[in-house]
């Protein structure tokens, strides 16, 4: 890009960002700094690829996880503005986190992308479903680099769950098994492609969740080739220090 177009880009760049700071009090989630959700620095620092995340202890048959960065600093405080205070400028930024996570995954089959579903009445109190946001859109940008991927709301919760926050391994377990099922007419839809699916989420911890939602899939043929998700805790990913 030539220089003088360069410098009318940064230009009109800071007068956007003034312009969102002073109209709507917008701070980058990452450092603070007026303007934008997510400032061009704290965007460089995001990864640009995704690694094995498994859990310890591992559920057992899970199949195999990746996320793109840990569940930390700036991502974390990405995830959580998108979730809870519909930040929703933050959605592609992090749509491409979880899409290097199924880059991963996926081969060059078919695959359906398939989000955990949220509690009953949890979409409707926040407004919106991130997780559903999120995975469409890594779908489509995936979709523009030629991979053969759709998203599909294919699983539902049966409710009944109490929040997993504070509950360990066994008891997210045991809170979740038999919590998720597959949507009839969804899945009639997919009937006679020959996919797989590859779940996903935005942050992984027990992994108790994911594989929950690989049951509820495999229970209806449905084979599921990993789970992807923007973040995890609970491991060492190379490059991220301690999750
Ligand atoms: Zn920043």
């Amino acid at each position: 890009m030539p220089l003088e177009q360069r410098t009318r880009t940064c230009w009109h760049r800071r007068v956007r960002d003034a312009f969102t700071d002073l109209v709507l009090g917008g701070r980058c989630v990452g450092c603070g700094h007026g303007g934008r959700a997510l400032c061009p620095a704290c965007a460089t620092t995001l990864p640009d690829r995704a690694w094995p995340a498994w859990p310890t202890p591992t559920p057992a048959g899970l199949a195999p996880p990746y996320a793109a960065a840990a569940y930390d600093s700036v991502v974390r405080a990405m995830v959580i503005a998108h979730k809870e205070r519909t930040v929703l400028a933050l959605g592609r930024p992090l749509a491409r986190l979880l899409s290097h996570s199924v880059a991963a995954i996926a081969g060059t089959g078919p695959v359906v992308l398939v989000p955990v579903p949220s509690r009953p009445g949890t979409t409707r109190t926040r407004g919106h479903d991130p997780t559903w946001t999120l995975t469409c859109s890594a779908a489509r940008l995936l979709a523009c680099k030629g991979y053969a991927v759709t998203a599909a709301r294919l699983l539902v919760s049966r409710g009944g769950v109490v929040d997993q926050a504070g509950l360990g391994a066994v008891a997210r377990s045991a809170n979740l098994t038999g919590s998720m099922c597959c949507h009839a007419a969804s899945l009639r839809r997919l009937a006679g492609r020959r996919v797989c699916a590859v779940v996903c989420d935005d942050v992984l911890t027990t992994g108790s969740t994911a594989r929950e939602a690989q049951r509820a899939l495999e229970a209806v043929g449905v084979p599921v080739a990993g789970i992807a998700v923007v973040a995890a805790t609970r491991r060492r990913l190379p490059g991220h220090g301690h999750v």
